[in-house]
C-alpha cells in the first residue's frame, strides 16, 4: 500500500545505522513501489559531502546490505535521484537554513534522529527554532533511550519541549518483526488461545534472545551498558508485554500501549536469587569479554537470565523466564509458552509427560509452532509423542508476496503513515527503567561479579540451575 508523499530527513545519514538499516530499507520500499514518486530523502550529517558523494556512499551501502537479487540497476538509479545531502552541525548554525529551504509544504515531514542521543535535544531545538518542523512533523529516535530512569526522563522532557507525544516515534525494531505482530493476531483474532492464556492453564513462559556474536568492535560502548540495559529493558520487555497484556479494546496505538504499560507496572521487583549474570570467557581462539571491553576488571554482563513475576490476576504464580546473551551456541530469538498438564492422565504412557508448547520464533526463520501430543504411529499400542503444528512464515508469505518488509522498513513506513502502534511511548520506557534500575543498582552496590561462561555454550551454569530448582528446563538454543 503506497504511503503519502514525504520528505524524510536522516540526521546521521552517513552513520553506521543509516548505512546498514535505514537507507537499504528505504531502497527496498522504493523497489517494492511503496515510495511515492515525489518523496525525498535528505541526509544531514557532519561531513562536507556533495549530493553525488553521498549518493555514492548510499549506492555502496545498498551493494553491501541488500541481497544481490534485489539489486536492480534502474531502481537503484531512481532511488539515488531522490537523495539530497546537507552538511549540518547539530550543535551549531551550519546547514539549518539550507535544510529549511529544502522542506516542502503539504507533504509528510519526518526526521530520523540516527545520531548519538546526546544530540537529540540540540536537533529538536534547532528544528523548532528554524521553523523546520511543523505540527504534523514526526521524529524518530533510536535506542538507547536513556541508561536509567533519570536520563530517560530527561530525554523525554527535552523532546517534549518541542514535540507532542503523538509526534515522537521511539523505535524498538523487535516490534517491527512480522512474528511479533502475528503474535497479537494469534492471541486476539482466534478463540482458540485466549481462554487458555492465563495462570490456570499456562505453566510458564520462556523468552530467549541469543546471539553468537560478541561485542567485538563496540566493546568500549557496550561495557557501559550490558545485557540488562541493551536488551532486557527494551526488546525482552516488549516481548514480555505482548505475551502478558490484556486484550486492548481496539488495535489502536494508545489502546495497545496502555495495556503494555499495565504489564510493566505489574512486574514484581526481582529477587537477587532469581537473576544470573554472565560474561563470556575466552575460547575457540577468540578473546573473552573483558579483553573485548578493553577492561580486564569489567563487571558488565554479556548474559543475563531472570525469573520474573507479574503481579495480577491473569498471571498469578506463572514465572516468566527471560534470558539473553552474546557468544552463545546459536543465534535464536524465541518465545515459548508452555501449557500445564491435562488434569487427569488416562494413558499409561511411559513418559507421562503431556506437554503443549506454543513456540513463537522471531529469528532466524520466523514462524510459530504449536507442539501437540498425538499417538505414535504404528502398531506399538497407545504410545504418545509430541509433534509440531508448523507455521513457517517464510512459506506462508512466499505464497502471498515475495516482498515482506523487514522490521526497519515496516517501521519507517509506519512513521510516514502516522501509526504509532509499534513504537514505545514515553511512559512505557520510563516504567521499564523504573523496573530495571533497582536490579542494576543492586549489582553495583554489591559489586557483583558475573559468572564466566564458555563461548558457544548456552550460558552460565547458574542459569541452568535457575530453572532446575523449579523443576523446569530451558529449551535448547538452536
Ligand atoms: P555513527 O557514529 O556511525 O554515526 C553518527 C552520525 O551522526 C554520523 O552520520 C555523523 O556525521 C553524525 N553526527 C555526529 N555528530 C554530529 C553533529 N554534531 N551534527 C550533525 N551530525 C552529527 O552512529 P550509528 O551507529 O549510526 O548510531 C546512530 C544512533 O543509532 C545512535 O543513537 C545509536 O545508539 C543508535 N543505534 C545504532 C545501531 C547500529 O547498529 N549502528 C543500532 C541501534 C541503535
Amino acid at each position: 500500500i503506497p504511503v503519502d508523499v514525504f520528505d524524510l530527513v536522516i540526521f546521521g545519514g552517513t552513520g553506521d545505522l543509516a548505512r546498514r538499516k535505514v537507507l537499504p530499507g528505504l531502497y527496498r520500499r522504493f523497489l517494492a513501489g511503496q515510495m511515492p514518486e515525489d518523496s525525498r530523502i535528505i541526509g544531514a550529517a557532519r561531513g562536507e559531502l556533495t549530493d553525488a558523494e553521498w549518493r555514492a556512499q548510499v549506492a555502496g551501502a545498498i551493494a553491501e546490505f541488500v541481497p544481490k537479487e534485489k539489486q536492480d540497476k534502474t531502481a537503484i538509479a531512481g532511488f539515488l535521484e531522490r537523495l539530497t545531502y546537507v552538511p549540518i552541525d547539530a550543535r551549531g548554525t551550519t546547514g539549518w537554513e539550507r535544510l529549511k529551504e529544502l522542506m516542502r509544504e503539504n507533504v509528510v515531514r519526518a526526521f530520523y534522529f540516527s545520531v548519538a542521543p546526546g544530540l537529540f535535544g540540540d536537533i529538536a531545538q534547532r528544528l523548532s527554532d528554524h521553523g523546520i518542523a511543523d505540527a504534523w512533523s514526526r521524529i524518530v529516535v533510536e535506542k538507547p533511550f536513556g541508561r536509567d530512569l533519570t536520563s530517560a526522563r530527561a530525554l523525554n522532557e527535552v523532546l517534549a519541549r518541542h514535540f507532542t507525544e503523538a509526534q515522537i516515534y521511539r523505535i524498538d525494531h523487535y516490534l517491527g518483526k512480522e512474528t511479533v505482530q502475528n503474535l497479537m493476531a494469534v492471541r486476539f483474532a482466534n478463540i482458540l488461545f485466549e481462554p487458555l492464556w492465563k495462570a490456570e492453564y499456562i505453566d510458564h513462559v520462556q523468552i530467549t534472545v541469543a546471539e553468537t556474536v560478541g561485542v567485538d568492535g563496540r566493546g568500549a560502548y557496550y561495557d557501559k551498558s550490558g545485557a540488562m540495559r541493551d536488551m532486557v529493558q527494551n526488546h525482552l520487555m516488549q516481548l514480555l508485554c505482548l505475551i502478558a497484556m490484556e486484550p486492548p479494546w481496539h488495535f489502536d496505538p494508545d489502546a495497545v500501549r496502555d495495556e503494555k504499560l499495565k504489564v510493566i507496572r505489574a512486574l514484581k521487583p526481582v529477587l537477587a536469587q532469581d537473576i544470573v549474570r554472565g560474561q563470556y570467557a575466552a575460547g575457540g581462539g577468540e578473546p573473552g569479554y573483558a579483553e573485548h571491553a578493553e577492561n580486564s576488571a569489567s563487571r558488565t554482563e554479556s548474559y543475563v537470565a531472570l525469573k520474573v513475576a507479574i503481579s495480577n490476576w491473569r498471571w498469578q504464580g506463572v514465572p516468566f523466564y527471560l534470558r539473553t546473551g552474546k557468544r552463545l551456541r546459536a543465534r535464536a530469538s524465541e518465545i515459548a509458552v508452555t501449557f500445564k498438564q491435562p488434569p487427569h492422565a488416562i494413558f499409561d504412557d511411559a513418559k507421562g509427560w503431556h506437554e503443549n508448547v506454543l513456540v513463537i520464533r522471531l529469528q532466524p526463520d520466523e514462524g510459530m509452532h504449536l507442539w501437540v501430543m498425538i499417538k505414535e504411529p504404528g502398531p506399538g499400542g497407545m504410545r504418545l509423542m509430541q509433534v509440531p503444528l508448523d507455521m513457517s512464515f517464510a512459506d506462508a508469505l512466499a505464497e502471498v508476496s515475495e516482498d515482506v518488509p523487514d522490521a526497519y522498513e515496516r517501521l519507517i513506513m509506519d512513521v510516514i503513515r502516522g501509526n504509532q502502534t509499534l513504537f514505545m511511548r514515553g511512559d512505557e520506557v520510563e516504567a521499564a527503567w523504573a523496573w530495571t534500575d533497582p536490579i542494576i543498582e543492586g549489582w553495583e552496590s554489591r559489586d557483583d561479579r558475573p559468572q564466566l561462561y564458555d563461548p558457544g555454550s548456552s550460558g552460565p551454569e547458574d542459569a541452568l540451575m535457575l530453572m532446575h530448582r523449579d523443576g523446569r528446563r530451558w529449551r535448547e538454543i538452536r
